[in-house]
């Protein structure tokens, strides 16, 4: 894949987030409006700009439609980098720094509560990276010791913890004792990490989801329930970047 140098449009297009990809994987030429607003045409390898600026004109009116749609649906524009990160998790809230130059993007605490940015922010590829790099890592920090204490306070043993960023599962654990935590779990108020931990432990006892296994969580956890459903949701805490190829 690469990307088009194609000067298909004005800078204005460039601005408001245009950009033509070339595939070499595509049969014909496609375009997506993503929930950003962002237009991304898609097109087969050696295409040919004028066929583009022909595709694009048939498709105007639906993409501007799109756009419209996107727009009335995404509400205050969320800032990249965020400004902010907080982490009901371990009750952590750190500020993020633009430290400025023009390396590579990198993330570093450099204070109390305090990360700095250093790098080009404007490359919002490598800044998710980053940012990513440093979740997993907090997650690993912060997580595993919750694991080991609750492991420990109600009588669990495991094998190992892994730190994983999954955009489906919080956690898991495998016949041989490795438990899997999902690093979004940070984004998570600290009871319902708690639960989850419970959950998971309790698998290492039962490696099923049946009566006697969700007694065990009972016994440790009594609300439970409402917990479990509040995990269901939690997707929601989780901002864009952790898993988005959305923006600049
Ligand atoms: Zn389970």
């Amino acid at each position: 894949m690469v990307t088009s140098q194609l000067p298909l449009w004005s800078d204005k297009d460039a601005a408001e987030g245009w950009s033509v990809r070339e595939s070499e994987r595509a049969r014909r030429l496609t375009v997506r409006v993503f929930h950003t607003g962002r237009v991304e045409v898609v097109v087969p390898f050696r295409t040919s700009p004028h066929a583009v600026e022909r595709f694009l004109e048939r498709h105007r009116p639906w993409i501007e439609r799109k756009r419209e749609e996107a727009r009335r649906r995404a509400g205050p524009p969320v800032p990249f980098p965020p400004p902010q990160i907080d982490l009901p998790a371990c009750e952590e809230s750190w500020r993020v720094h633009l430290a400025g130059g023009l390396r590579r993007a990198r993330l570093a605490a450099s204070g109390p509560g305090l990360l700095s940015l250093s790098g080009d922010a404007g490359a919002g590829r490598t800044v998710r990276q980053a940012l990513r790099r440093w979740l997993t890592e907090r997650a690993r920090q912060a997580l595993a010791p919750l694991l080991a204490d609750c492991a420990r306070e109600l009588g669990f043993s495991y094998q190992r913890v892994l730190i994983r960023r999954q955009r489906t599962r919080w956690g898991s654990c495998s016949t041989r004792g490795t438990i899997s935590l999902n690093c979004c779990l940070l984004f998570q108020r600290p009871a319902v990490v708690r639960y989850l931990m419970i959950h998971e432990l309790s698998h290492t006892q039962h490696m099923n989801h049946s009566r006697r296994f969700w007694h065990c969580v009972a016994r440790h956890c009594p609300d439970y329930r409402t917990l479990d459903r509040e995990l269901l949701d939690g997707w929601r805490r989780v901002p864009d970047w952790v898993f988005g190829d959305e923006g600049p």
